[in-house]
């Protein structure tokens, strides 16, 4: 089916009491790899590029390879542009078809971010595109936002509030704990934080480094009422241990379709764990 809007499924999710996948893709296998388990699963999912993305794959490219394997797909997909920086680029993913955008403001002033956030939301509702706010430092590395612990700070649930009001933005970013980048599964969750954000504001609450996070916390974190979770790092490793595994078991492989379809399947794998453990199974 054609792209849908992310506003209807995380609205669904957010009464479901489930939450979203959304896998940061950068290639063919990738995608296929990812709608191969959403149809398995029969499980709506969020396809996201990030700025590394859009540098290796190119804008239109990557969009128009989304949209067309959304196309052959009987389960909904949405094409999001996960922490996009300024104006110029929100209006360009706009045009390119995107169905929901990410303006990360968090490393400007509160006043900055909320201009610029409500700037980006104003034009993509004139689309009826939902728009995702941060507010809050992650910790970690996401392309080229590095963000050190000390300088890591959480999301207060009042400013969120008032971040909310001020901006009109449709799903809120939230700093808890979570680390981008992390290899091992082990960042802690303030989960008491996430219920007083969910107490304070009436919106979506989105977890980015989703890979970084033990099963158990990831189940509290929906039940606490997360309705989307950013996961790449999980989905970059599982692809890249396949392929090495591949060509360390034959290597005198010629044909990448044998290597590259071995990070697909571990794509589609790696995928369907996620999807049952958020809770998005059967719900498409
Ligand atoms: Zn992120």
């Amino acid at each position: 089916m054609p792209l849908v809007s992310g506003k209807g499924l995380l609205q669904a999710a957010m009464q479901g009491r489930y939450a979203l996948g959304s896998f940061n893709i950068l290639n063919l296998e990738m995608v296929q790899g990812i709608l191969e388990a959403a149809v398995e699963e029969r499980s709506p999912v969020i396809l996201a590029i990030s700025q590394k993305a859009i540098d290796h794959a190119g804008l239109e490219q990557a969009a128009e390879m989304v949209k067309i394997a959304a196309g052959l797909t009987p389960v909904p997909v949405a094409l999001h542009l996960d922490h996009g920086r300024d104006f110029r680029q929100a209006a360009v993913c706009l045009r390119g078809g995107f169905t929901s955008l990410m303006i990360d403001g968090s490393a400007l002033s509160f006043d900055d971010n909320v201009a610029i956030s409500r700037l980006v939301a104003e034009m993509a509702h004139a689309l009826e595109v939902p728009v995702e706010g941060q507010l809050g430092r992650i910790a970690g590395k996401e392309d080229d936002i590095i963000v050190s612990e000390q300088k890591a700070t959480m999301t207060d649930p009042q400013e969120a509030r008032r971040f909310v009001e001020l901006t009109g933005i449709d799903w809120l970013t939230v700093a808890v704990g979570s680390v981008h980048l992390l290899t091992s599964r082990t960042a802690q969750l303030d989960f008491d934080r996430i219920t007083a954000i969910r107490e304070a504001i009436g919106i979506p609450l989105v977890l980015h480094g989703g890979s970084g996070i033990p099963d158990e916390g990831v189940r509290e974190a929906v039940a606490r009422g997360i309705c989307k979770i950013n996961i790449a790092t999980h989905l970059n490793r599982a692809f890249l241990a396949a392929i090495s595994d591949a060509l360390t078991a034959n290597p005198q492989m010629v044909d990448p379709r044998v290597i590259l379809g071995e990070g697909k399947r571990a794509i589609t794998e790696a995928t369907r764990e996620k999807m049952r453990l958020f809770g998005s199974s059967g719900k498409a």
